[in-house]
């Protein structure tokens, strides 16, 4: 085994988080059950704000960054793994409180892992990653909720372009809904339409204050944007439609009002992936089983190394990311 390796690490540096590569050796690892080795880990929205230090993600330091990985599993304590499982871990703190995957090895808690679905490889569990796995929770509470199955209409995708919103507007396309995309950047709409898009929706004029109630348009909707955006999709959700949120990137404010759910009956469903039970994530990666075509994980995928995360960073934060990033890690 490897004696020293890269890690993606978060220090105090003069009383603010800094991120920078260094060797780190086994022994550095925290003392958790299970020892995996990471082949992949992948690039995600928080990923950029714990990188960039432009959010406060990491709440002890030093932290290795990284809230996805896959690998093998090479030494464990627990009776649950054993060496030669494939694995996947999404959240659970990882960047947060937990070491996470921008590192070859990492030391896990039992609980965190997922058995690798047979479905995909290692390399595509990191093309889905968290963004993907987040996707698959939304279109899952949708369809709980039921309005998308019972009503004929359009799904709204915000953010469409992004890692959440390409897999999300994949899913709901395969699984027979009327997508419609909203996105800033019109070049995008044919890489849409590939995934499964049939309208657009310039993300300029969901970002304008609108009125508490518009006009009924969207049975559902998957938001990852947030702040104004949101406030406008739910005042044009349909009567008894639901909306999920699970994304700040124009903002983590929601100025708007009560109307759209006291006169329509709209429900705003929360979706959190980091801490969200077994039960919720198995169904989840059941759902990217049985739905998300590996031909166009492929289409919205790019793989990267970890020695780009740094930069990265910074072009996922400004909204230039077109799907999603696998980070390799050799
Ligand atoms: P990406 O950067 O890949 O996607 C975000 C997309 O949002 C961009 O591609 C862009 O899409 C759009 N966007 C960016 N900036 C703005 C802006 N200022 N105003 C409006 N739209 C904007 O990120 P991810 O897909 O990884 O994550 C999306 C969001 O979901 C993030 O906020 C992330 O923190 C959150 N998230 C939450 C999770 C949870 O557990 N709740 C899990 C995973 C993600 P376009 O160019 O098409 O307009």
């Amino acid at each position: 085994m490897t004696q020293s390796f890269q890690a993606l690490m978060i220090e105090d540096v003069d009383g603010k988080p800094r991120a920078g590569f260094k060797p780190i050796a086994l022994s550095d690892l925290p003392d958790n059950d299970v020892l995996v080795e990471v082949a992949y880990s992948s690039l995600n929205y928080k990923d950029g704000l714990a990188v960039s230090g432009k959010g406060r993600i990491a709440r002890r330091l030093p932290m290795v960054a990284g809230i996805d990985l896959a690998g093998t599993v090479v030494e464990s304590r627990s009776p649950d793994w054993k060496p030669g499982d494939q694995v996947v871990v999404n959240g659970w703190g990882m960047s947060e409180t937990e070491w996470g995957g921008y590192a070859r090895y990492q030391r896990v808690k039992p609980h965190m892992l997922t058995r690798l679905p047979a479905k995909f490889s290692l390399r595509q569990a990191m093309a889905i990653g968290t963004a993907g796995y987040t996707a698959a929770l939304c279109v899952n509470a949708l369809e709980d909720w039921g309005t998308i199955r019972e009503r004929e209409g359009e799904v709204l995708v915000t953010g469409a372009a992004g890692g959440v919103g390409s897999v999300a507007v994949a899913l709901l396309a395969s699984r027979g809904y009327r997508v419609t995309a909203s996105t800033g950047r019109k070049e995008t709409h044919e890489y849409l339409a590939s995934l499964g898009a049939k309208g657009f929706v310039d993300r300029g004029t969901l970002a304008e204050k609108g009125s508490m109630l518009q006009k009924e348009r969207w049975v559902g909707a998957v938001d990852t944007v947030g702040s104004t955006t949101l406030v406008n999709v739910l005042a044009q959700t349909v009567y008894g439609g639901a909306v999920t949120a699970c994304g700040l990137a124009g903002g983590a404010d929601l100025p708007g009002s009560v109307m759209p759910h006291i006169l329509r009956a709209v429900t705003l469903i929360g979706v959190d992936s980091v801490m969200a039970p077994h039960a919720k994530r198995d169904r989840a990666w059941a759902t990217l089983a049985e739905s998300l075509d590996l031909a166009l994980l492929d289409s919205m995928t790019t793989v990267e190394p970890l020695s780009r995360v740094p930069e990265l960073a910074g072009e996922i934060l400004a909204g230039r990311i077109r799907g999603r990033v696998v980070i390799e890690i050799t």
